[in-house]
């Protein structure tokens, strides 16, 4: 039952064509990081998400054949009977709880650069691969016969998809990949019945869709992946048009806008349920049921979009990432304990860098499986002891959240009047409002937490630390930016670091505004270059931003932020200068030196702005190394230890207390990876 009756709505089962949803949570198809390779891990995380409450759970990509390869970067795979193998370990994983499962069967065409398998990429025309790896090597236009064999793959993959247990069977059309390659006119240049006219550019994921109705029959629902533009306009016809073609075609619509970078935009540029009104628009064509994303976080935002018939379904990725209960959390009353994502594409990331994900809020993301961590469930306290937490950023409220909740009798003392260390500052940069949301979940946790005792305002010394007597202390009192240029270009100071112009980020994050030109020096290659320049052309100050790269943020590309990042640096007129290291600073102007030929420029300016690296604020760990025999344990975590990004402070700070009291540490990282017992026969 429903706590609270208002969201009744949200918790109603409905139809997919032949199967039933329980609720109208949908975890729609997303990326991990982990693929055909990491079978258990994925399996694992997705059985939690069920469990969790999500009435619909997805894969990721998953390819339908050899000739759709997309490494380096994960994705999963239907291609033969060990795929189906392991993904029945994910199905039955979901089933367990209730929910179905769904298949995002995939087809790259000319984003596949097909590096593992060699294989010819079929395309609608030859062209040059476009994936960020940017192959030097071309598709295989399909001829009428290439396309019958890509019939018979994907209904081959629908009927494993079937043997795997899905429930659910996507045609992706959509992300621009071979399907939707087909559709777009830009794209597909055919003179034969595939190209043309819109009825000729939705045949095949016509055709295809009638396939994967024919082998799936009353088993399985079909689901298509569809996009349009978020904005409705004249230009959008032949979307609609087509659309019109197959609206009552498949058992469910799963809708997307065309612009990948708005449809899973980071809460830097894109803010919650954007694109409502184009999916409003496609719902209105169509007696199917529809979902869609937006980084839907609010309950009542979720609420009103069922209500107002905008769609079906809650589609989510990310804060099915950032929070593996909320439906259950919902239902149960629990709505304080939602812990929302805050858009920061950490997770997305990572999948980039051909990686399991992770999450800036969820630390428990992608370890349910190598690591046993539960997002819901800790184990209680091995012993009646105590902890002191020095530091309240990250984290140490992380560490407070989940020792608290073991049942250890937890101090947390924070130098400052208020807690969250970095994220205070950050958070009130223009664009990152919503990371606020990392402190302010752990507060309002804390606040359920009796046997946490929090003192503010109290800067401890190796002194004041031993006189708490505590059995365990653990130091988090986070990272310091450096000013003297030191980063990954330059491995010594430059010289001028020590003169007035050059301020550090600490004083600009303390609020503290130069007048005139500044330079900002970016060897960070993230957000905060972004920000701090943002923050002072609002107040009016030149500003240029150097790089010894070749773009400003390159960093960003990782989280799929890279343009949005340059269009909003160019509209707020900052100039920006790449390819060029940090020689000296004279107190006038900047000497840069071309990082390829050591040619030097000179850059005048008021002030140079060094955003390079950290210090680890690591004197308070460092003091009470003399007595460290008088606890029964003393370590430092996130950035105290070694400064990175919020979800490795976060991580590290969960780990040290699911760790506490355990042999967990002890324990090797479990690896899912297939070991062979003996060599098959090869040749
Ligand atoms: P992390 O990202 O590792 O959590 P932060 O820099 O965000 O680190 O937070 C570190 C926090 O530790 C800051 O709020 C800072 O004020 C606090 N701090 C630093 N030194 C001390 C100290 N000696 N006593 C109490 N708090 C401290
Ligand atoms: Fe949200 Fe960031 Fe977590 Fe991704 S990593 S789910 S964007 S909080």
């Amino acid at each position: 039952m429903v706590q609270d009756s208002r969201y009744d709505p949200l918790f109603e089962p409905i139809q997919i064509g032949p199967v039933t949803a329980p609720n109208r949570f949908y975890q729609v198809p997303h990326c991990t990081g982990m693929g055909y390779s990491r079978p258990q891990m994925l399996a694992a995380m997705r059985g939690i998400k069920a469990e969790g409450g999500w009435g619909v759970v997805c894969t990721e990509y998953c390819s339908i054949h050899q000739s759709s390869d997309d490494l380096p970067f994960p994705h999963a795979s239907i291609w033969d009977e060990g795929d189906i193998v392991n993904l029945k370990m994910m199905t039955d994983a979901v089933h367990a709880h209730g929910a179905l499962a769904g298949v995002e069967l995939w087809y790259g065409g000319q984003p596949a650069a097909n590096l593992y398998s060699r294989e010819q990429s079929f395309g609608v025309d030859s062209v040059p691969n476009n994936s960020v790896i940017g192959l030097p090597r071309q598709t295989q236009a399909m001829t009428l016969d290439d396309i019958e064999q890509l019939r018979g793959w994907h209904r081959d993959a629908a009927q494993r998809a079937v043997d795997a247990g899905f429930d659910i069977v996507y045609v992706y059309a959509n992300h621009h990949y071979l399907l939707s390659n087909f559709l777009s006119p830009e794209t597909n240049s055919r003179t034969d019945e595939y190209g043309g006219t819109a009825r000729n550019r939705v045949r095949l994921i016509r055709e295809i869709i009638e396939d994967t109705l024919a082998v799936v029959k009353d088993k399985c629902a079909v689901a298509v992946r569809y996009s349009i533009p978020a904005e409705i306009t004249e230009d959008s016809d032949e979307l609609i048009k087509m659309f019109e073609i197959i609206a009552e075609l498949p058992d469910l619509w799963d809708i997307t806008v065309t612009d990948y970078g708005l449809e899973m935009g980071s809460s830097r540029f894109v803010k919650e349920a954007s694109n409502q009104a184009a999916v409003a628009k496609i719902k209105s064509m169509t007696s199917k049921p529809v979902v869609s994303v937006g980084r839907f976080t609010s309950p009542d935002t979720m609420l009103a979009q069922i209500k107002n018939g905008t769609q079906d379904f809650i589609g989510a990725a990310r804060p099915s990432i950032a929070d593996p209960f909320l439906p259950e959390k919902l239902s149960q009353g629990r709505l304080d304990d939602i812990r929302e994502c805050i858009g920061c594409n950490v997770c997305y990331a990572h999948n980039s860098l051909c990686v399991p994900i992770r999450c800036s809020q969820n630390p428990t993301m992608g370890e349910e499986w190598r690591r046993g961590w539960h997002p819901d469930r800790i184990a209680v306290k091995h012993a009646d002891e105590s902890v002191l937490i020095v530091g309240s950023g990250p984290a140490g409220l992380e560490a407070a959240v989940a020792l608290g909740q073991r049942g250890y009798a937890v101090t947390l003392a924070e130098a400052e009047m208020e807690l969250g260390g970095r994220i205070n500052r950050e958070c009130a940069l223009p664009g990152l409002s919503e990371w606020a949301r990392v402190r302010d979940w752990r507060l309002g946790q804390l606040a359920k937490l009796p046997n946490v005792a929090i003192y503010p305002d109290n800067r401890l010394d190796a002194e004041a630390v031993l006189e708490l007597e505590t059995q365990h202390v653990i130091v988090a009192t986070g990272a310091s930016w450096r000013d003297d240029g030191v980063g990954r270009y330059l491995s010594s100071p430059f010289d001028g670091c020590e003169l007035d112009s050059v301020l550090s980020v600490e004083s600009i994050l303390d609020g503290k505004l130069p007048s005139g030109s500044v330079l900002i020096y970016d060897d960070d290659h993230y957000y905060l270059g972004w920000a701090i320049a943002l923050k002072l052309r609002e107040a009016g100050l030149a500003v240029t931003m150097v790089t010894p790269e070749a773009r400003i943020g390159g960093w960003t590309s990782y989280t799929d932020e890279q343009k949005q990042h340059m269009q909003t640096l160019i509209a707020a007129d900052v100039k920006m200068l790449s390819d060029l290291g940090l020689v000296s600073w004279d107190g006038k102007a900047a000497q840069l030196e071309c990082v390829f030929s050591g040619n030097v420029i000179e850059v005048e300016t008021s002030c140079l702005i060094p955003l390079t690296a950290r210090l680890p604020d690591d004197s308070l760990w460092l003091s009470l190394q003399t007595d460290k025999d008088k606890f029964k344990s003393l370590q430092r975590i996130g950035d105290c230890a070694a400064p990175g990004i919020i979800a490795t402070a976060v991580y590290s700070g969960h780990k040290a207390a699911r760790e506490l009291g355990t042999a967990e540490s002890k324990k090797e990282l479990r690896r899912d990876r297939i070991v062979a017992t003996r060599l098959e026969p090869f040749a």
